[in-house]
């Protein structure tokens, strides 16, 4: 292989690291920009607190449980899944909103 070849092939890896690089941090930024929506059903709850002891997202009102904050992120699923998959009566729902 020659000395023109040699550059040529390693300037190719150096474009090839450098797009790589480029499109992985750019589908981890898509991902973490995924939103999700949190509702929880008053009139389904009963007030057992499991989803309280689960998430910070859901605190006490009175006698039922309220969400704190409705929009939630990626790095804030895992949790608010855990309340959703908690609550005995299915009065919390996560859905996904955008990407
Ligand atoms: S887990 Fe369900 S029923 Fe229990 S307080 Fe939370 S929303 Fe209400």
């Amino acid at each position: 292989m020659g000395y023109d070849s040699r550059i040529d092939y390693w300037i190719i890896n150096v474009v090839e690291k450098t797009l790589r690089t480029i499109f992985i941090n750019s589908s981890s930024l898509l991902l973490s920009m995924a939103k999700y929506k949190v509702e929880l059903d008053e009139k389904t709850c009963i007030g057992c607190m499991a989803c309280t002891a689960a998430c910070e997202n859901f605190v006490p009102n009175g006698s039922k449980a309220k969400v704190v904050k409705a929009i939630i992120e990626q790095s804030e699923l895992k949790s608010n899944r855990d309340a959703e998959e908690g609550c005995p009566v299915q009065a919390i729902n996560v859905k996904k909103i955008e990407e």
